[in-house]
């Protein structure tokens, strides 16, 4: 673990980071304190849209915007806090009309449009359960993911709708009503806004208590089949919290999070974490562009952007001309997730958007950040940073009585949390077992491998099923990876083991390159021999094949499961797992 710490101190007329002396503030840290800070509801009952909305206008923010969307086509529409608190009371007053209530599942399918926020708040507020579906799946998941929540009840679009529930919707028994948010009524399906029109924008608090079920995300099918994860309103504690903590949010911001709410990142830091921070929420219609990106951060005067390494990996295939020219003076912190982020990236933000990129880890099963590099602190680029107050991570290795052993820094294991923290999963849907699996004794265990050094900075190696063993080695797939980056021609490198008769496995490389350089046998044997000089013969890729484009989920996360199925020439039939890769673009 080479690193040179990136320090970057507030400028004089930034503010403060809002965690300053961490060691202080975990001194006196506890979950009690946290969601004492939560405006909470009487008889001791918490719901995560009431915290977002009605708190917020309680608090005097009913004028500050919450919600700034930006259409596809260039339209512009803002909604204030005090909106947002009566269109959702307006949804809740209309799940409760049709018979939606408490525990039952309202999925959304559509892309980042106003209806998808106003139902995620108003589905939590009459304390049924949201889960979001992303609206690229082709039919297939979707119909599994509908089928296995149980929804009761769907918004989504004309279009998604004829395209991916009606041909299987006799196959969704559970499925009552459908809402279009751009429909009018037929005898199958209602429209979302003539059934909005007739219920009034009032309401009674919700009642849910904070073991209620909330939300129902799946996770995204990087390793396997997708699990749904269930989240409960006790979580709002810790969306609020890392928020202010680690996204530095802070109420007047503009924040921006590029992630889809049909993934766990979209929901906790792309509706909750920000609206309860007192923030204004961009949300960006559109799919990644570059340009685009770029016009968004500079007009909308973003203060704090949270995005992923495959988009920062995008940006920089694109190259920092197109950056050129945009003023992004009012960026005070960008951060990422969903992927290791390579130390590349970390320092191509600073040269080229004046800011360096924050990794934070965490899963769907975690609900919030668990780890993190926090404005107050130096990067060390390559690293997840460290865990937050109120998180005890540990590297530990499972025994097989069903015990773990802490391991020291410096050793290599799995990547353990100390059950308890609000965010955490209250189960797998209809999958116990599974859910029981991820716990030895007090620990959970997050099948990521992983190291701590002497510091306490946590540096991820790989997924457990992506670290192999070449003659007596591990070797993590993030480490060969950084390295391959780390050569001009290469847009993306993802590393498997090939099965190899001598060594057991040999470590085999698949790069994309970027543009205007051509995949020939020369770049190749470069590839590897820079390859080899930075790394070491022992852990150095012996064979590289070049890719157009890897392969990836559809959150964007490179999947080297497919790139071992493909190297182990398994026939199509062995990678129908691989479910979010089929279906069309919505
Ligand atoms: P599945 O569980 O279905 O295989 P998934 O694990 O990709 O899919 P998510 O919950 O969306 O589903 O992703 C969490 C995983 O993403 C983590 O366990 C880790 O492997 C990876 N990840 C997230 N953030 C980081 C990070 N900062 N550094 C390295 N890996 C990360
Ligand atoms: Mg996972």
């Amino acid at each position: 673990m080479s690193w040179t710490p990136i320090c970057k101190k507030p400028a004089p007329d930034e503010p403060a980071p809002n965690l300053i002396d961490e060691t202080v503030m975990r001194a006196g840290f506890s979950w009690e304190n946290a969601r004492a800070e939560l405006a909470g509801l009487p008889n001791g009952g918490l719901n995560i849209a009431y915290e977002a909305v009605d708190r917020q206008v309680e608090a005097g923010l009913g004028k500050t915007v919450a919600l700034r969307w930006l259409g596809k086509n260039g339209e512009r529409r803002e909604y204030t806090y005090a909106d947002l608190a009566h269109l959702s009371n307006r949804f809740a007053n209309l799940l409760e009309r049709l018979g939606i209530g408490k525990g039952d599942r309202v999925c959304t399918l559509a892309g980042r449009i106003p209806e998808l926020y106003v139902t995620a708040l108003g589905t939590l507020k009459v304390g049924a359960v949201f889960c979001p579906l992303f609206s690229a799946f082709g039919p297939e998941p979707v119909r599994v993911r509908v089928a296995k929540s149980r929804a009761r009840l769907l918004v989504t679009t004309s279009l998604l709708y004829q395209r991916k529930i009606l041909p299987q919707r006799e196959q969704l028994p559970d499925l009552e009503h459908v809402l279009l948010a751009d429909g009018d009524d037929d005898s199958n399906v209602r429209s979302f806004h003539t059934l909005m029109e007739a219920e009034s924008d009032r309401r009674a608090p919700p009642t849910t208590l904070p073991e209620d079920w909330a939300l129902l995300h799946f996770t995204s099918g990087t390793t396997g089949a997708p699990k749904g994860a269930v989240h409960v309103h006790d979580a709002v504690a810790a969306h609020r919290l890392t928020g202010r903590w680690v996204l530095d949010l802070r109420p007047g911001d503009v924040f921006w999070c590029t992630a889809d709410p049909g993934w766990v990142t979209g929901v906790s830091y792309g509706i909750i974490a920000p609206l309860t921070n007192g923030v204004t929420l961009v949300v960006d219609e559109a799919e990644f562009d570059a340009r685009r990106w770029y016009a968004i951060l500079a007009r909308e005067r973003v203060n704090v952007w949270y995005t992923a390494p495959t988009a920062i990996r995008m940006l920089m295939k694109v190259g920092a001309d197109a950056a050129h020219g945009h003023d992004l003076s009012a960026l005070r912190f960008m951060a990422s997730v969903g992927e290791p982020l390579n130390p590349e990236g970390v320092i191509w933000g600073l040269e080229t958007l004046g800011q360096p990129f924050h990794d934070t880890w965490w899963q769907t099963e975690t609900g919030a950040i668990m780890i993190a590099n926090t404005r107050d602190r130096d990067i060390r680029p390559g690293s997840m940073g460290q865990p937050l107050p109120g998180v005890e991570a540990a590297i530990v290795r499972r025994r097989s009585d069903g015990g773990v052993d802490l391991l020291e820094s410096g050793e290599e294991g799995e990547l353990a949390l100390r059950t308890g923290w609000p965010s955490m999963f209250r189960g797998y849907l209809e999958d116990e077992a599974r859910y029981r699996q991820c716990f030895a004794a007090d620990w959970y265990l997050s099948g990521d491998l992983a190291t701590r050094d002497a510091d306490g900075y946590f540096w991820f190696l790989g997924r457990s099923g992506d670290v192999i063993k070449t003659s007596g080695h591990l070797i993590g797939p993030f480490e060969v990876e950084n390295v391959l980056l780390e050569h001009p021609a290469v847009a993306e490198a993802g590393m498997i083991g090939k099965p190899d008769d001598y060594a057991g496995q040999i470590v085999k490389v698949f790069v994309a390159l970027k543009p205007d350089h051509a995949p020939d046998d020369a770049l190749r044997r470069e590839l590897l021999g820079f390859a080899r000089n930075r790394l070491g013969p022992a852990v150095a890729p012996r064979e590289l094949e070049f890719m157009s484009d890897l392969p990836k989920t559809r959150s964007g996360k490179i999947m080297r499961r497919l790139l071992r199925a493909q190297e182990l020439g398994l026939p199509p039939g062995d990678l129908s797992t691989l479910e979010n890769n089929d279906g069309n673009e919505s």
